[in-house]
């Protein structure tokens, strides 16, 4: 490390689009001459990276805030960033309530993270701040992705495909801190991938607040780039960096399309060399289409897993979060994917409570659950983010112990099906691919097999983080197996040294 080297830290709180946003923040700041550490203490330069969708995220912050003014009084050169959604939203109020902050910056301008700390320092050290409204379409090239990247991880690594969401979920404060969706050009994303894989990455899981509608809004500005005003053609080099080479003659494959379906763009990545697995989060199951479900079942790279938020199993309160869809078309699309897909791994986010929920509806909730036969489930209950819709609808919030007895329930079922899920696997052998040592057993290593469960292992060797192994699975629980290594099925080859031993 060169003594020299000014030191940063970046806290993430919140989701992966979140996590990803940091560690392209941590990649400006390297590019721009610093090194990490972490502890505060030792930091010039500290990036708190806001989440407003958690509960209590602005206690949270101003907690967070507090310990550092803390440090900074007895340091006043600390610079202090605050970013992401919680940013976004409450804009001016950070830098009012916590004027020792230096930058208060929003969701659409993660890359400007150097230049707004030079302009505090032109300054003096004067809080600046910079929310823009949303990312235009333009900007297509500043998506986090485009930017440089330090990845926690050498092996796996997020790819954001999309911006912003153009839903309006009742309970969801996404799409206003977020921005209208806004797809990345489809040659961008394979370029990423494919470096990625030269660097050693197999895994690859893309990010997008509904990955499902990725290039709906490539459409019309692929149309501005086909023609101007007078009619004339716009370079097919520019559409073809948007919308895909296949796209970039309007009608080439037949269908009249000009912009790429995100099945195609599977299929783009399933091509790469060296990507072993694909991931995606989330799609929405209004927007899930037999495309993609195609490309899931004839990519191999494509992992059997789905993530298919539920939110409701009741059609009323479906209709009131405004999900665009019902309990039946929901399920239908499910067993679609199963019979195309027939060891496929399904996990869901369930919300308990939401305002004007009854037992019926809450009944309906299980009833599709159980249908669904769920491996994991994310489940919540309600609470309210201020600025969304439903923190409005005051007058039906429902008791907290009743959601607490709902809850309880729900739970019930879903560790019933992810049981069984679990303990149908034993006896098979699965790949995994390495994580580290188990939490919980440091003579056990962890890591995640193509259907996302969870398995601990023994291994009479050492393995880095990385490899891909085979392991016969021996017991199971609701939320792991258990097993043996049988063999190594591929050596990880990217650069960053995991120290990471068993046996
Ligand atoms: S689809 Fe709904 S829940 Fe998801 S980000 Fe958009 S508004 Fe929020």
């Amino acid at each position: 490390m060169c003594a020299m080297a000014r030191k940063y830290l970046v806290r993430t709180f919140g989701c992966q689009m979140n996590e990803h946003d940091s560690e392209r923040i941590a990649g400006l700041l390297e590019a721009d001459g610093m090194e990490a550490v972490t502890d505060a203490e030792q930091a010039d330069v500290v990036v708190l990276n806001t989440c407003c969708v958690r509960e209590n995220a602005d206690n949270k912050l101003y907690g967070t805030l507090g310990h550092l003014k803390s440090i900074k009084d007895r340091n006043p050169d600390l610079e202090i960033v605050v970013a992401g959604c919680l940013s976004q939203k409450d804009r001016g109020e950070i830098a009012e309530r916590a004027s020792y902050v230096n930058v208060v910056m929003g969701t659409h301008n993660v890359h400007r993270a150097v230049d707004l700390l030079n302009e505090s320092r032109a300054r003096g050290g004067d809080p600046v701040v910079e929310i823009l409204e949303e990312t235009v379409a333009e900007d297509r090239d500043l998506f986090p992705s485009a930017l440089p990247v330090v990845r926690n991880s050498g092996y796996a690594g997020w790819v954001t495909v999309q911006m912003g969401c153009d839903n309006n979920c009742a309970f969801c404060i996404v799409p206003a801190v977020r921005g209208p969706e806004i797809s990345r050009p489809f040659v961008d994303i394979v370029r990423e991938v494919q470096a990625a894989s030269e660097q050693g990455v197999t895994e690859v899981t893309l990010l997008g607040q509904n990955v499902n509608s990725y290039g709906r809004d490539l459409t019309l500005h692929a149309r501005s780039l086909t023609e101007d005003s007078d009619g004339e053609r716009g370079s097919i080099d520019d559409l073809s960096e948007l919308v895909g080479p296949l796209w970039a003659q309007p009608d080439a494959d037949g269908s009249g399309r000009v912009r790429p379906l995100f099945a195609d763009l599977l299929r783009a990545l399933g091509e790469i060399p060296g990507i072993r697995r694909i991931r995606f989060t989330s799609p929405h199951p209004k927007d899930f289409r037999t495309e993609t479900i195609a490309a899931m079942a004839q990519v191999p790279s494509v992992c059997e897993h789905l993530h298919l938020p539920l939110q409701s199993g009741s059609d009323t309160i479906l209709a009131a979060m405004h999900r665009g869809y019902t309990a039946e078309r929901y399920l239908e699309r499910l067993a679609a994917t199963r019979a195309a897909i027939p060891d496929l791994a399904v996990s869901t986010d369930i919300i308990v409570g939401f305002p004007g929920e009854t037992d019926a509806d809450a009944d309906a909730t299980l009833q599709v659950a159980a249908e669904a036969r769920y491996d994991s489930a994310y489940t919540f209950i309600y609470s309210p983010r201020p600025g969304t819709e439903a923190s409005t609808m005051t007058d039906k919030f429902v008791d907290h112990s009743k959601s607490v007895e709902r809850m309880e329930k729900l739970r019930q079922v879903v560790e019933r099906s992810s049981l069984l899920a679990n303990q149908a696997r034993i006896g098979m052998t699965e790949e995994i691919l390495v994580i580290g040592p188990s939490k919980r057993d440091p003579d056990k290593l962890s890591g995640r097999t193509r259907q996302n469960r969870l398995v601990h292992f023994t291994a009479s060797e050492p393995l880095r983080a990385g490899t891909y192994a085979n392991a016969v699975i021996t017991s199971a629980t609701t939320t792991s197996l258990l097993g043996e290594l049988t063999d190594v099925v591929a050596v990880p080859t990217h650069k960053t040294r995991i120290a990471v031993t068993a046996g």
